[in-house]
This record gives C-alpha cells, sequence and structure tokens, in this order.
C-alpha cells in the first residue's frame, strides 16, 4: 500500500468515526419551566434535540424518576425547589455515560401523572394532578394563567426571590364600584396579570398570584397562602372608593394597628368589609395577626415607598403618599406586605382611565419597578 492509500483510509475512517460519534450525540436540558395551576402542575423540559424517556414512579418519598437519552447534564441548576401543590422541586443528575436523569420530588404518593413529548422545539411535558375530586379547585375554579410561574435559569446560582400578587376582592365580593359600573375587583385582575407578565420575565423571581380569575378567595387563605409558599413579599392591588367623588390619586398602605395618614382609617375600614372578613373572630387573634406583620413594619414602609414613588411617575396623578392602617389581608403575611390603592373608582374621570388597557398597564409598568427597586436594594444590603 502506497503512502497516499494509505492517507485515504486514514481519513475515510476519521470520517465514519465522526459520523458514528453523531449518532451517539448528546442533548441537553435547557430549560425548565413549571406553571402551577390549582388543580395540576404542569413541567415542561426543553431538550436540544429529540431523546427517549423511561418513567419510573416510586412512593417513599414520592418522586418520578424519569431517564432521557441520550443525554448529557447541561450548566443549568442541579436542584430547583418548587413548592406548589403537588412538586417539592425538580433535580437533574447524569445517571450513566447517555442518559440524564430527572427526579421530580412530590408532594404526595397518590398524584398521578400524564407525560408526552413534542417536537418544534423538543419538549417533554409532564403534568402531575391529584386522582381524587380536588375540594379547594372547585373552590377556585381556576383557569387560564397560571397561579405560580417558573422558569429555570441558566446563569450561576442567584437567589430567588419569591413575589406574591394579589388581586383584590373576585367572584360574589366586587369591591368598589364605579359610577358607570367598573368593578374594583376587575380592575385589580387585570393589573395584577399585567404585573406578574412583567415579572416572569426577570430571572431571580417567581410569581404566585392568590388568584387568576374571576372568584372568590376569603381574606384569610391569601396571606395563608403567601406563608405556605414561602413568599419574600407581598403585594396586594385595589382600587379606591371616597364618598367625596372628586378624591382621586394613588396611596400605598402597610399594616399598622393604628392608622397613620390622611384617610387611612377610612380605606382600612371599607378593604376589610369585603366578604369573607366577618369572622375574623376576637381580639386575640387580631393581636397575634398584627405581631406576626409588625416584624416586617421597616421592610413593608420601605416596599411602600419604592412602589408608591414609581407608581407616582409612571402616570401623572395626585401622589396620595404611603400610608399605614390595619388591614385583615396584610396581618397575617410573615413578609413585607403592602395594599397598593391604584386610583379612585368613585371618581367618574378615574373609572374612565382604569377602564383603559393602556393605562392599566402604565400602573402594572410603575407597581413592577416599585417591586424591582425594593428587591434590588434588599440584594444590596444583604451583600454587603
Ligand atoms: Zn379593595
Amino acid at each position: 500500500m502506497n503512502k497516499i492509500s494509505k492517507i485515504l483510509i486514514l481519513l475515510a475512517s476519521l470520517l465514519l468515526f465522526a459520523s458514528s460519534a453523531k449518532a451517539y450525540q448528546d442533548y441537553g436540558v435547557e430549560k425548565v419551566g413549571f406553571h402551577s395551576y390549582l388543580t395540576y402542575t404542569r413541567i415542561v423540559l426543553e431538550i436540544s434535540g429529540e431523546v427517549g424517556y423511561i418513567v419510573r414512579d416510586l412512593t417513599s418519598p414520592p418522586r418520578l424518576l424519569i431517564n432521557l437519552y441520550p443525554a448529557k447534564l447541561t450548566s443549568l441548576e442541579r436542584k430547583i425547589d418548587v413548592k406548589d401543590r403537588f412538586i417539592r422541586g425538580l433535580r437533574l443528575s447524569q445517571d450513566s455515560k447517555h442518559v440524564t436523569r430527572v427526579v421530580l420530588d412530590l408532594t404526595n404518593f397518590e398524584s398521578t401523572y400524564n407525560i408526552f413529548s413534542l417536537k418544534g422545539p423538543h419538549r417533554l411535558v409532564i403534568e402531575v394532578k391529584s386522582p381524587k375530586k380536588d375540594p379547594i379547585a372547585d373552590l377556585l375554579k381556576p383557569q387560564g394563567f397560571p397561579y405560580y410561574l417558573r422558569e429555570s435559569v441558566s446563569e450561576e446560582y442567584r437567589r430567588v426571590y419569591k413575589v406574591i400578587l394579589d388581586p383584590g376582592h373576585g367572584g360574589e365580593d366586587p369591591g368598589a364600584i364605579g359610577p358607570t359600573g367598573l368593578k374594583e375587583k376587575d380592575v385589580a385582575l387585570a393589573v395584577t396579570l399585567e404585573v406578574a407578565n412583567l415579572l416572569k420575565e426577570e430571572a431571580g423571581i417567581d410569581i404566585y398570584l392568590t388568584r387568576t380569575d374571576d372568584s372568590f378567595i376569603h381574606l384569610d387563605l391569601r396571606t395563608e397562602l403567601a406563608n405556605q409558599w414561602g413568599g419574600d413579599l407581598f403585594v396586594s392591588i385595589h382600587a379606591n372608593a371616597a364618598f367625596n367623588q372628586k378624591a382621586s390619586g394613588i396611596e400605598t398602605f402597610f399594616n399598622s394597628r393604628y392608622p397613620y395618614g390622611e384617610g387611612a382609617a377610612a380605606v382600612a375600614a371599607r378593604e376589610n368589609t369585603s366578604l369573607g372578613a366577618d369572622d375574623v373572630s376576637g381580639e386575640i387573634k387580631a393581636i397575634l395577626w398584627d405581631l406576626v406583620q409588625n416584624r416586617y413594619r421597616d421592610e413593608s414602609n420601605e416596599l411602600s415607598h419604592f412602589v408608591q414613588r414609581q407608581l407616582c411617575q409612571a402616570i401623572d396623578v395626585e401622589d396620595r403618599g404611603v400610608k399605614s392602617a390595619g388591614f385583615y389581608v396584610l396581618r397575617g403575611a410573615a413578609m413585607p406586605a403592602i395594599l397598593v390603592e391604584i386610583g379612585f373608582i368613585s371618581n367618574p374621570w378615574e373609572e374612565q382611565k382604569l377602564r383603559k388597557g393602556e393605562f392599566r398597564k402604565k400602573i402594572a409598568r410603575g407597581i413592577f419597578r416599585g417591586i424591582k427597586d425594593y428587591l434590588e436594594s434588599y440584594d444590596e444590603r444583604s451583600s454587603r
């Protein structure tokens, strides 16, 4: 064999090797998304190519093991905490050379699951739900926007803040009603969903919503959910109303035992008469609840100022300032908690503005910026 044919054979075998190596190309999980609805949680794994999978469910502790092949670990976080009704978290590991293992830690061994793959881009979708009739789901009738959203970030570890958004009122509780019939519950929900849309684009922030449609949620349940989710801050969104139809502008509240600021007591009195607040049983419970929120009083005050400032920059309205009073919806929150009154629905001119999508978007942007400012200042303080 001459030298040239030797080189040709070498080249040919190199090519063969390269093409056979390609057949074993490993794909990887590039992104993990969690979409929690009240009746189920959907987990979406975005994968760089088509992979096969095998699932096994185990009971103690309850978890799903999913082996993906051919696949290798990417730079994604190895462990993602979720903590919703069905999922505690997700872990990724390299099981063997071409097999990536995904472990879904479940909250309940009775949960059932559905798994299927989609193309363009390649995704593996896992849905976990309860096999039984679900009383909470019946109560809240969820649909549409998930109440918890998380997309994993592949950048290096960064603290994740849990932001709880609480659209005021809902269902049989309309809140305040404007002169032409606009309902506070509808404005509050629309603006909250806009804030959620802005926040979900941010890395390092998970969003939870106490309601995502026109359902009635007990005032107690709102902070109870927020505490259960381990929230870092709680923002309740409302529209104002006053006997004087000329009253206008924006004000932000935090909880205090005694009212502070002009008209603060009246606003708290109105918000506290919301349905579901009637059984706040006794003074002792009230004092205990106040104590919970009092630990976060300074932070709540600070968060109020950040949000109020950004809101008044986002829209040209009267700045009524930061005030405080005793709000049932805030006082059980074991985290900084505020209530924003985004305008007076009782004022005919402001009611018309509150109807407009553009105006709602501007308000949402103001609240979003205020939350971001607060988290950034918190980050700075804690890194010192
Ligand atoms: Zn309200």
